[in-house]
């Protein structure tokens, strides 16, 4: 098959870390016999700067034509002072918006050979942590309505409003349904339905939902329950789905007990192609240019947009077990090393992946 990849490298550490992911996706291609073309556009502090626009028309109609998109991170002190609806940022919510991405999906593992880099007990660590959180991205209290700060009865009044249509929650509760039917098969849904109209809701569409994927299990949470259960007992889980505000933060919560920022890859889709693949981290400017990033989240978004933006599962999945097979043979790049540890850099252990994907 043949796929057109968009690649925007953006700011700070960007580049080096997308050049190793694209060297990982062309070594699948090869592997398994498919046609990858890749282009490369401007985003962000760099497309400021080329363009004079954080996203230019021209990155926008790329991303449109392509089968999936890979980014690598935006911003750096160097725009920190631009006009706000100029900031390297507005081009990340720019090319979300454009193409419609509703879905956020971040996994959460612990690698075995990484356990001690998180923050949680190691009793529970062994049990083994493997879940994805899917957040709702564009509905919700961020873009609910009515909203704003007025003056009632002399007093200023803060409001936001919680706003979920049927269609909305049947849109993410169908992805939520199959990623879950594509992995361990179990959905655990999280609201606040003891106490909000529109998670009752939520937890009714969900629940009718569960009748077109008789092979999930779905359970549901109360969302301070999961926020406890996700430090308690994360083994519990496999796909957590939620609204726009719990997954902001549930999903944070998730991503820190790994403990390892350099590892967590991020995915946001849409109702049709393309998807959008990007590690969680930021550009790190401290680390730009000098070769000693870990390019292993973008690595691991690669994978995802095999999975989830390609649909070609066992190809993510080669591209998963090289990462671990590299970690397993105690490779580290700096972010991961303990005292003492020897490291490797950026292109170092990205060629380590390759090499795994090779043989
Ligand atoms: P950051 O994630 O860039 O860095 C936080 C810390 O983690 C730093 O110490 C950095 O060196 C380290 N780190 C991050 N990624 C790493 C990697 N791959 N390998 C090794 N170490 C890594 O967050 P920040 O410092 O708050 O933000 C820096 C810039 O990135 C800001 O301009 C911010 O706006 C932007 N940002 C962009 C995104 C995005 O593009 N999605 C996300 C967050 C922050």
């Amino acid at each position: 098959m043949n796929y057109t990849v968009c690649v925007l490298p953006g700011d700070g550490i960007g580049p080096d870390i997308t050049a190793q992911a694209v060297n990982v996706l062309q070594a699948v291609g090869k592997r398994f016999g498919h046609e990858l073309s890749f282009s490369e556009h401007a985003i962000g502090g760099t497309a400021i700067d080329s363009a004079g626009h954080p996203l230019p028309r021209e990155t926008t109609e790329a991303c449109r034509k392509a089968d999936a998109v890979l980014l690598g991170a935006v911003g750096g002190p160097k725009w920190d002072n631009v006009d706000h609806d100029l900031r390297p940022e507005q081009g990340l919510l720019g090319i979300r918006k454009a193409l419609g991405l509703f879905a956020n999906l971040r996994p959460s593992l612990i690698y075995p050979e990484l356990a001690q880099s998180s923050c949680l007990r190691p009793d529970i660590v062994q049990q083994g942590v493997d879940l994805m959180v899917l957040r709702e991205l564009t509905g919700g209290i961020y873009f609910g309505r009515p909203k704003g700060v007025r003056t009632h009865d002399g007093q200023r009044v803060g409001i936001n409003s919680m706003v979920y249509t049927e269609e909305e929650i049947k849109r993410i509760g169908r992805k939520a349904f199959e990623i879950a039917g594509q992995r361990r098969g179990r959905l655990c849904s999280v609201d606040k339905a003891n106490v909000l109209d529109v998670s009752r809701l939520w937890r009714e569409v969900i629940t009718e939902l569960a009748q077109e994927y008789p092979q999930v299990e779905l359970s549901h949470m109360y969302v301070d329950n999961a926020a406890m259960q996700l430090v308690r007992d994360p083994a519990q889980f496999d796909v957590i789905v939620t609204g726009n505000l719990f997954g902001d933060i549930l999903s944070d919560e998730a991503a820190i007990i790994t403990g390892s920022i350099g590892l967590l890859p991020s995915a946001s889709l849409g109702q049709t192609r393309p998807g959008l693949f990007e590690p969680v981290h930021g550009s790190a400017p401290d680390l730009a240019g000098q070769d000693t990033a870990n390019p292993l989240a973008t690595i691991l978004s690669a994978a995802m947009l095999c999975k989830y933006g390609l649909g070609l599962e066992k190809e993510g999945q080669a591209v998963e077990d090289a990462v671990q097979a590299v970690l397993r043979q105690g490779y580290r790049t700096p972010d991961l090393a303990s005292a003492g540890e020897e490291c490797v850099g950026c292109s170092a252990i990205g060629a380590l992946v390759l090499e795994q994907l090779q043989s």
